[in-house]
């Protein structure tokens, strides 16, 4: 079969590879689309994410949705032929962090794409049976790997406690932000403020029901945020940016006892913020880690039309052009936000 393979910083190739068997617990999907996530450009310009440092050559993709071609020994569902979306935390259940409810901080957890277990970008992929979701008929496959991030936004806004009239400033309008000013917007919030340097991103943001957007190269974020409030601070930051400056920039924007949710992943492996203010205001400081059993939930915000994925979605290539997939996002160029890569 086909996979799409980095070799280092840079340079993917499509591969034939031989099809992996289901085994004991496991589906076979044939993967039918597969988002391109920051978190994959990540690997894809750095070779690595953090101290995550894949063995070379490496298949990435984590957000992806596809059919169920056969079932590994003793699995009986979903039933070959289901169209499903895939949860890719493989967490192993049975330790103190699995067993307390937080699988998505479970130490041994592993993901398809995050070293060292290979992605999903390739024409089949084994995976959990119980860990894909049948998605209904009105979701194409692209809906379907949308909403591994559309996910991702659920759980930080679980984490993050979103309160009626809460003022909200979003810091970033790549997918994550976007998707999150999306939930925002729609729900009982006060207002939701949105900083992105990208022209194209802001214009989607202000469509998408943004109050007011702020390009932070022009302008001072923070003060213009606080000018937004009449200096009060934003009672939630929701960080879904890649600058260095976003977490310390979050911190001031936060007023005394908010919150602060970091869902963007730092290109340094470091963060520094102002302790100061930030421990003078009493923050509480909230670091999102990917998601736990939101796929339901997810899918029933799709389901009634509550999210509009389909916006998110600018460009769409075929497997075999997956360099240029992995190209454009990178470079952040023709307005793109989600690229689809389908199969
Ligand atoms: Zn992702
Ligand atoms: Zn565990």
């Amino acid at each position: 079969m086909k996979a799409v393979r980095l070799y280092g910083p840079r340079d993917i190739r499509v591969d034939d590879v031989p099809r992996p068997e289901p085994g004991p617990g496991d589906a076979l999907i044939r993967v039918r689309a597969v988002g391109v996530c920051g978190s994959d450009v990540h690997y894809y310009v750095d070779g690595h994410i953090g101290d995550a440092v894949p063995e070379l050559p490496f298949t990435l993709g984590h957000e992806f949705a596809g059919e169920v071609e056969a079932l590994g020994p003793g699995v009986t569902w979903p039933p070959v032929g289901t169209r499903v979306a895939v949860d890719p935390a493989i967490p192993c259940g049975q330790c103190e962090t699995c067993q307390e409810g937080n699988p998505n901080c479970c130490p041994s957890v592993r993901f398809p794409g995050s070293a060292p277990v290979p992605g999903a970008l390739s024409e089949w992929y084994v995976h959990p049976a119980h860990l894909c979701e049948p998605i209904p008929d009105e979701l194409g496959f692209d809906d379907g790997a949308m909403l591994e991030p559309l996910g991702v936004d659920v759980h930080a806004l679980t984490l993050a406690k979103v309160r009626p009239g809460d003022i909200v400033a979003i810091l970033g309008a790549g997918p994550i932000g976007l998707l999150a000013l999306q939930l925002c917007a729609r729900s009982f919030t006060g207002a939701v403020y949105v900083m992105e340097p990208i022209p194209e991103r802001r214009e989607m943001a202000l469509r998408m029901g943004a109050t007011a957007v702020c390009d932070p190269n022009a302008e001072d974020p923070v003060a213009w945020l606080l000018a937004q409030t009449q200096g009060r601070g934003a009672d939630l930051v929701l960080e879904a940016a890649w600058g260095e400056q976003a977490v310390d920039q979050a911190v001031h924007m936060a007023k005394p006892a908010g919150r602060v949710v970091l869902i963007g992943i730092p290109r340094e492996d470091v963060v520094t913020f102002s302790a100061g203010n930030a421990r003078r205001k009493g923050l509480t400081i909230l670091m999102s880690r990917r998601m736990k059993a939101v796929y339901k939930r997810a899918m029933a915000l799709v389901a009634r039309d509550a999210v509009d994925l389909q916006a998110l979605i600018t460009h769409r290539f075929p497997l075999e052009r997956s360099a240029e997939a992995f190209d454009l996002v990178a470079s952040l160029r023709d307005g793109v936000i989600k690229v689809m890569i389908e199969l």
